[in-house]
Protein backbone atom coordinates (compact mmCIF):
# COMPACT_ATOMS: atom_id res chain seq x y z
CA UNK A 1 0.00 0.00 0.00
CA UNK A 2 1.52 3.66 -1.07
CA UNK A 3 -1.33 5.26 1.01
CA UNK A 4 0.76 5.75 4.33
CA UNK A 5 -0.86 8.99 5.27
CA UNK A 6 -4.24 6.89 5.51
CA UNK A 7 -2.30 4.33 6.71
CA UNK A 8 -1.15 6.80 9.85
CA UNK A 9 -3.96 8.41 10.01
CA UNK A 10 -6.22 5.54 10.79
CA UNK A 11 -3.44 4.87 13.48
CA UNK A 12 -3.93 8.11 14.71
CA UNK A 13 -8.17 8.80 14.99
CA UNK A 14 -7.36 4.83 16.59
CA UNK A 15 -4.76 6.25 19.04
CA UNK A 16 -7.17 9.23 19.38
CA UNK A 17 -10.73 6.91 20.01
CA UNK A 18 -8.67 4.65 23.12
CA UNK A 19 -7.62 8.22 24.57
CA UNK A 20 -11.03 9.06 24.64
CA UNK A 21 -12.41 5.64 25.77
CA UNK A 22 -9.76 5.64 28.51
CA UNK A 23 -10.85 9.16 29.60
CA UNK A 24 -14.47 8.52 29.83
CA UNK A 25 -13.73 6.12 31.93
CA UNK A 26 -11.13 6.93 33.95
CA UNK A 27 -10.02 10.79 34.76
CA UNK A 28 -11.44 12.70 32.52
CA UNK A 29 -8.29 14.37 30.85
CA UNK A 30 -9.16 15.14 27.00
CA UNK A 31 -8.26 13.27 24.15
CA UNK A 32 -5.54 13.42 21.71
CA UNK A 33 -5.50 16.37 18.90
CA UNK A 34 -2.60 15.10 16.94
CA UNK A 35 -2.00 15.08 13.02
CA UNK A 36 -4.36 18.09 12.43
CA UNK A 37 -2.08 18.90 9.57
CA UNK A 38 -2.58 18.03 5.89
CA UNK A 39 0.11 15.33 6.03
CA UNK A 40 -1.46 13.57 9.29
CA UNK A 41 2.05 13.66 10.72
CA UNK A 42 3.70 12.00 7.66
CA UNK A 43 7.77 12.90 7.62
CA UNK A 44 9.57 13.38 4.61
CA UNK A 45 13.48 13.18 4.52
CA UNK A 46 15.02 15.48 2.12
CA UNK A 47 18.45 14.64 1.14
CA UNK A 48 20.87 17.84 -0.42
CA UNK A 49 24.36 16.91 -1.84
CA UNK A 50 25.97 20.03 -0.20
CA UNK A 51 25.89 23.08 1.70
CA UNK A 52 29.26 24.47 -0.21
CA UNK A 53 26.90 25.84 -3.08
CA UNK A 54 24.44 28.22 -1.54
CA UNK A 55 21.75 26.80 -4.30
CA UNK A 56 21.45 23.42 -2.26
CA UNK A 57 21.04 25.56 0.93
CA UNK A 58 18.29 27.15 -0.68
CA UNK A 59 16.95 24.35 -1.83
CA UNK A 60 16.96 22.43 1.97
CA UNK A 61 15.01 25.80 3.16
CA UNK A 62 12.35 26.05 0.82
CA UNK A 63 11.28 22.24 0.56
CA UNK A 64 11.24 22.09 4.01
CA UNK A 65 9.14 25.25 4.06
CA UNK A 66 6.78 24.17 1.20
CA UNK A 67 6.40 20.63 2.94
CA UNK A 68 5.59 22.31 6.46
CA UNK A 69 2.97 24.93 5.34
CA UNK A 70 1.44 21.20 4.03
CA UNK A 71 1.28 19.99 7.47
CA UNK A 72 4.53 17.65 6.69
CA UNK A 73 7.56 17.06 9.37
CA UNK A 74 10.73 17.11 7.43
CA UNK A 75 14.46 15.37 8.24
CA UNK A 76 16.92 17.55 6.08
CA UNK A 77 20.56 16.19 5.58
CA UNK A 78 23.33 17.54 3.28
CA UNK A 79 25.90 15.22 1.91
CA UNK A 80 29.03 17.34 1.71
CA UNK A 81 29.62 16.06 -1.91
CA UNK A 82 30.35 12.27 -0.51
CA UNK A 83 28.52 10.01 -2.58
CA UNK A 84 28.94 6.93 0.62
CA UNK A 85 27.83 9.73 3.14
CA UNK A 86 24.98 10.64 1.65
CA UNK A 87 24.09 6.73 0.95
CA UNK A 88 24.08 5.94 4.74
CA UNK A 89 22.27 9.44 5.12
CA UNK A 90 19.27 8.06 3.13
CA UNK A 91 19.38 4.49 4.87
CA UNK A 92 19.13 6.34 8.49
CA UNK A 93 16.14 7.99 7.47
CA UNK A 94 15.05 5.06 6.10
CA UNK A 95 15.47 3.15 9.12
CA UNK A 96 13.77 6.49 11.16
CA UNK A 97 10.63 5.73 9.15
CA UNK A 98 10.33 8.67 6.87
CA UNK A 99 6.92 8.52 4.82
CA UNK A 100 8.65 9.87 1.58
CA UNK A 101 12.12 11.00 0.00
CA UNK A 102 13.07 13.68 -1.90
CA UNK A 103 16.83 13.15 -2.80
CA UNK A 104 19.41 15.32 -4.98
CA UNK A 105 22.06 13.07 -5.70
CA UNK A 106 25.54 13.13 -5.21
CA UNK A 107 26.79 10.66 -7.93
CA UNK A 108 23.08 9.50 -9.64
CA UNK A 109 24.68 6.14 -10.23
CA UNK A 110 24.94 5.12 -6.59
CA UNK A 111 21.43 5.22 -4.98
CA UNK A 112 20.64 1.65 -7.02
CA UNK A 113 20.70 -0.30 -3.35
CA UNK A 114 19.93 2.23 -1.18
CA UNK A 115 16.58 3.16 -3.44
CA UNK A 116 15.60 -0.91 -3.44
CA UNK A 117 15.40 -0.42 0.47
CA UNK A 118 13.31 2.64 0.30
CA UNK A 119 11.30 0.50 -2.36
CA UNK A 120 11.11 -2.38 0.08
CA UNK A 121 9.75 -0.37 2.72
CA UNK A 122 7.03 1.29 0.30
CA UNK A 123 8.73 4.87 0.66
CA UNK A 124 8.14 7.10 -2.96
CA UNK A 125 10.80 9.07 -4.01
CA UNK A 126 11.14 11.85 -5.61
CA UNK A 127 14.48 12.99 -7.76
CA UNK A 128 15.30 16.41 -6.94
CA UNK A 129 16.67 18.31 -9.90
CA UNK A 130 19.17 15.72 -10.41
CA UNK A 131 17.49 12.46 -12.67
CA UNK A 132 19.13 9.31 -10.57
CA UNK A 133 20.08 6.82 -13.02
CA UNK A 134 19.65 2.92 -12.80
CA UNK A 135 16.84 2.10 -11.07
CA UNK A 136 13.02 1.92 -10.94
CA UNK A 137 12.77 2.67 -7.53
CA UNK A 138 12.33 6.57 -9.06
CA UNK A 139 8.68 8.05 -8.82
CA UNK A 140 9.01 11.40 -10.15
CA UNK A 141 11.44 13.90 -11.34
CA UNK A 142 11.27 17.65 -10.61
CA UNK A 143 13.47 19.51 -12.59
CA UNK A 144 14.08 22.76 -14.98
CA UNK A 145 14.20 21.77 -18.52
CA UNK A 146 18.30 21.57 -18.44
CA UNK A 147 19.22 21.16 -22.12
CA UNK A 148 17.64 24.71 -21.92
CA UNK A 149 20.22 25.72 -19.49
CA UNK A 150 22.79 25.13 -21.98
CA UNK A 151 21.22 26.61 -24.66
CA UNK A 152 20.80 29.95 -22.75
CA UNK A 153 24.16 29.82 -21.96
CA UNK A 154 25.56 28.91 -25.71
CA UNK A 155 23.17 31.16 -27.32
CA UNK A 156 24.25 34.17 -24.95
CA UNK A 157 28.01 33.77 -26.23
CA UNK A 158 26.48 33.74 -29.73
CA UNK A 159 24.75 37.01 -29.16
CA UNK A 160 27.47 38.72 -27.42
CA UNK A 161 30.07 37.90 -30.06
CA UNK A 162 27.19 38.73 -32.81
CA UNK A 163 28.29 34.96 -34.49
CA UNK A 164 24.05 35.16 -35.47
CA UNK A 165 24.61 39.17 -36.58
CA UNK A 166 27.37 37.92 -39.12
CA UNK A 167 30.56 38.71 -37.21
CA UNK A 168 33.08 36.62 -38.53
CA UNK A 169 35.60 36.04 -35.92
CA UNK A 170 37.12 33.94 -35.82
CA UNK A 171 36.28 33.92 -31.97
CA UNK A 172 38.66 32.15 -29.52
CA UNK A 173 36.40 30.02 -26.97
CA UNK A 174 36.39 27.42 -24.44
CA UNK A 175 34.36 24.73 -22.80
CA UNK A 176 33.94 23.87 -19.37
CA UNK A 177 31.33 21.23 -18.15
CA UNK A 178 29.96 20.19 -15.06
CA UNK A 179 30.39 16.86 -12.60
CA UNK A 180 31.09 13.83 -14.63
CA UNK A 181 28.48 11.72 -12.39
CA UNK A 182 25.41 14.23 -12.12
CA UNK A 183 23.10 13.42 -15.34
CA UNK A 184 22.11 17.15 -15.76
CA UNK A 185 26.00 18.13 -16.66
CA UNK A 186 25.33 16.20 -20.57
CA UNK A 187 21.89 17.75 -20.80
CA UNK A 188 23.44 21.19 -20.11
CA UNK A 189 26.52 20.57 -22.29
CA UNK A 190 24.77 19.20 -25.48
CA UNK A 191 22.34 22.10 -25.03
CA UNK A 192 24.98 24.26 -25.35
CA UNK A 193 26.75 22.63 -28.20
CA UNK A 194 23.42 22.54 -29.96
CA UNK A 195 23.73 26.50 -30.88
CA UNK A 196 27.61 26.26 -30.32
CA UNK A 197 28.96 23.60 -32.41
CA UNK A 198 27.59 25.03 -36.24
CA UNK A 199 29.69 28.13 -35.10
CA UNK A 200 32.58 26.12 -34.76
CA UNK A 201 31.92 24.05 -37.58
CA UNK A 202 32.06 27.19 -39.92
CA UNK A 203 35.51 28.23 -37.89
CA UNK A 204 33.41 31.23 -36.26
CA UNK A 205 34.03 29.60 -33.20
CA UNK A 206 38.08 28.20 -32.45
CA UNK A 207 38.51 26.11 -29.17
CA UNK A 208 42.19 26.19 -29.42
CA UNK A 209 42.59 24.07 -26.80
CA UNK A 210 40.92 21.24 -28.92
CA UNK A 211 39.09 19.66 -25.82
CA UNK A 212 35.74 19.63 -27.26
CA UNK A 213 34.59 16.29 -26.15
CA UNK A 214 32.35 16.07 -22.64
CA UNK A 215 34.96 14.11 -21.46
CA UNK A 216 37.79 16.12 -21.61
CA UNK A 217 35.88 19.27 -19.85
CA UNK A 218 34.29 18.13 -16.96
CA UNK A 219 34.61 19.59 -13.29
CA UNK A 220 34.39 16.69 -10.81
CA UNK A 221 31.99 17.67 -8.46
CA UNK A 222 31.04 20.97 -10.02
CA UNK A 223 34.64 22.41 -7.68
CA UNK A 224 35.43 26.03 -8.79
CA UNK A 225 39.68 25.29 -7.61
CA UNK A 226 39.50 22.31 -9.85
CA UNK A 227 38.34 24.79 -13.08
CA UNK A 228 40.49 27.59 -12.15
CA UNK A 229 43.37 24.82 -12.16
CA UNK A 230 42.39 23.85 -15.65
CA UNK A 231 41.95 27.77 -16.88
CA UNK A 232 45.11 28.12 -15.25
CA UNK A 233 46.47 25.32 -17.59
CA UNK A 234 44.89 26.25 -20.88
CA UNK A 235 45.93 29.96 -21.08
CA UNK A 236 49.45 28.35 -20.53
CA UNK A 237 48.89 25.88 -22.84
CA UNK A 238 47.26 27.29 -26.11
CA UNK A 239 47.16 31.38 -25.39
CA UNK A 240 50.14 32.77 -25.19
CA UNK A 241 49.80 34.60 -28.60
CA UNK A 242 46.05 34.72 -28.48
CA UNK A 243 43.65 35.53 -26.48
CA UNK A 244 40.25 34.06 -24.96
CA UNK A 245 36.81 35.34 -26.17
CA UNK A 246 34.78 33.54 -24.29
CA UNK A 247 34.27 31.01 -21.71
CA UNK A 248 31.19 27.94 -21.71
CA UNK A 249 30.80 27.51 -17.63
CA UNK A 250 27.78 25.64 -16.57
CA UNK A 251 27.57 27.47 -13.28
CA UNK A 252 28.56 30.06 -11.29
CA UNK A 253 31.18 28.17 -8.87
CA UNK A 254 32.91 27.31 -11.59
CA UNK A 255 32.98 30.61 -13.26
CA UNK A 256 34.15 32.20 -10.48
CA UNK A 257 37.36 29.99 -10.96
CA UNK A 258 37.44 30.55 -14.33
CA UNK A 259 37.56 34.40 -13.86
CA UNK A 260 40.33 33.96 -11.08
CA UNK A 261 42.21 32.22 -13.62
CA UNK A 262 42.04 35.15 -16.37
CA UNK A 263 42.54 37.74 -13.77
CA UNK A 264 45.75 36.83 -12.74
CA UNK A 265 46.58 36.13 -16.65
CA UNK A 266 45.54 40.12 -16.80
CA UNK A 267 42.36 40.11 -18.25
CA UNK A 268 40.12 42.29 -17.20
CA UNK A 269 42.85 45.28 -17.27
CA UNK A 270 44.46 47.42 -19.66
CA UNK A 271 43.54 46.66 -23.56
CA UNK A 272 43.09 43.03 -22.09
CA UNK A 273 39.26 42.92 -21.68
CA UNK A 274 37.04 40.26 -19.86
CA UNK A 275 35.84 37.23 -22.16
CA UNK A 276 32.40 36.36 -21.97
CA UNK A 277 31.74 33.85 -19.10
CA UNK A 278 28.82 32.72 -18.70
CA UNK A 279 27.28 30.61 -15.45
CA UNK A 280 24.13 29.62 -13.72
CA UNK A 281 21.87 29.39 -10.64
CA UNK A 282 22.12 33.15 -10.25
CA UNK A 283 24.24 32.63 -7.06
CA UNK A 284 24.88 36.31 -5.04
CA UNK A 285 28.93 36.29 -5.63
CA UNK A 286 28.45 35.46 -9.34
CA UNK A 287 25.32 38.30 -9.72
CA UNK A 288 27.88 40.41 -7.74
CA UNK A 289 30.61 39.82 -10.30
CA UNK A 290 28.22 40.35 -13.55
CA UNK A 291 27.42 43.95 -11.89
CA UNK A 292 30.55 44.64 -11.94
CA UNK A 293 31.56 43.59 -15.16
CA UNK A 294 33.53 40.37 -14.70
CA UNK A 295 31.08 37.73 -15.41
CA UNK A 296 28.94 38.23 -18.22
CA UNK A 297 26.11 36.05 -17.66
CA UNK A 298 24.09 33.22 -15.35
CA UNK A 299 21.09 31.29 -15.55
CA UNK A 300 18.50 31.82 -13.01
CA UNK A 301 16.42 28.46 -12.07
CA UNK A 302 13.53 29.65 -9.36
CA UNK A 303 14.42 27.28 -6.66
CA UNK A 304 11.21 28.87 -5.14
CA UNK A 305 9.44 27.11 -7.85
CA UNK A 306 10.86 24.10 -7.59
CA UNK A 307 10.23 23.06 -4.31
CA UNK A 308 6.41 23.88 -4.95
CA UNK A 309 6.45 20.98 -7.28
CA UNK A 310 8.90 18.83 -5.22
CA UNK A 311 6.70 19.11 -2.30
CA UNK A 312 2.97 18.73 -4.40
CA UNK A 313 4.49 15.63 -6.25
CA UNK A 314 5.00 14.19 -2.40
CA UNK A 315 2.05 15.38 -1.46
CA UNK A 316 0.12 14.18 -4.11
CA UNK A 317 1.97 10.50 -4.20
CA UNK A 318 1.43 10.04 -0.78
CA UNK A 319 -2.96 10.56 -1.10
CA UNK A 320 -2.54 7.83 -3.73
CA UNK A 321 -3.08 10.70 -6.52
CA UNK A 322 -1.04 11.44 -10.03
CA UNK A 323 1.05 14.23 -9.31
CA UNK A 324 0.72 16.60 -12.17
CA UNK A 325 3.96 16.10 -14.55
CA UNK A 326 4.83 17.93 -17.76
CA UNK A 327 7.18 16.13 -19.56
CA UNK A 328 6.81 12.52 -19.87
CA UNK A 329 9.52 10.99 -22.72
CA UNK A 330 12.87 13.05 -22.13
CA UNK A 331 14.17 11.66 -19.00
CA UNK A 332 15.07 7.90 -19.82
CA UNK A 333 16.85 7.14 -16.41
CA UNK A 334 18.19 3.94 -17.98
CA UNK A 335 15.50 1.62 -15.79
CA UNK A 336 12.33 3.61 -17.30
CA UNK A 337 11.10 7.05 -18.37
CA UNK A 338 10.61 8.96 -15.14
CA UNK A 339 7.60 11.54 -15.36
CA UNK A 340 8.94 14.99 -14.87
CA UNK A 341 7.15 18.29 -14.20
CA UNK A 342 10.27 20.86 -15.92
CA UNK A 343 10.38 24.45 -14.89
CA UNK A 344 11.84 27.12 -17.39
CA UNK A 345 15.21 28.85 -16.74
CA UNK A 346 16.15 32.13 -17.23
CA UNK A 347 19.32 34.27 -18.75
CA UNK A 348 20.40 36.74 -16.43
CA UNK A 349 22.90 39.63 -16.75
CA UNK A 350 23.50 42.94 -16.84
CA UNK A 351 20.87 44.21 -18.17
CA UNK A 352 17.90 42.27 -16.90
CA UNK A 353 18.94 41.47 -13.18
CA UNK A 354 17.10 43.56 -11.60
CA UNK A 355 13.98 43.49 -13.27
CA UNK A 356 14.04 39.42 -13.13
CA UNK A 357 15.96 38.51 -9.73
CA UNK A 358 15.09 42.08 -7.67
CA UNK A 359 11.63 43.07 -8.96
CA UNK A 360 10.94 39.48 -8.59
CA UNK A 361 11.25 39.30 -5.32
CA UNK A 362 14.19 36.74 -5.00
CA UNK A 363 16.99 39.12 -3.79
CA UNK A 364 17.02 42.35 -2.44
CA UNK A 365 18.87 44.90 -3.93
CA UNK A 366 21.18 45.79 -0.81
CA UNK A 367 21.87 41.66 -0.93
CA UNK A 368 23.63 42.63 -4.61
CA UNK A 369 25.65 45.48 -3.27
C1 LIG B 1 22.32 21.81 -10.88
C2 LIG B 1 22.87 23.19 -11.10
C3 LIG B 1 24.09 23.41 -10.23
C4 LIG B 1 25.05 22.26 -10.27
C5 LIG B 1 26.16 22.41 -9.27
C6 LIG B 1 23.39 20.80 -11.05
O1 LIG B 1 22.90 19.53 -10.91
O2 LIG B 1 21.25 21.59 -11.76
O3 LIG B 1 21.88 24.16 -10.81
O4 LIG B 1 24.75 24.55 -10.67
O5 LIG B 1 24.39 21.05 -10.07
O6 LIG B 1 25.68 22.43 -7.97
Amino acid sequence: MRNRRAALAAVASAASLALTLTACGQSGEGGSEENKGGSDGATVGIAMPTKSSERWIADGANVEKELKAKGFKTKLVFGEDDPDQQVSQIENMITQGVDALIVAAIDNKSLGNVLQQAKDADIPVVSYDRLILGTENVDYYASFDNEKVGELQGGYIVDKLGLKAGKKGPFNIELFAGSNDDNNTRYFFNGAMNVLKPYMDKGQLVVRSKQTDLNQVTTLRWDGGTAQKRMDDLLTSSYRSARVDAVLSPYDGISIGILSALKSDGYGSGSKAMPVVTGQDAEVASLKSIISGQQTQTVFKDLRELAKVAANMVDAVLDDKKPEVNDTKSYDNGSKVVPAYLLQPVSVDKSNYKQVLVDGGYYTEDQLK
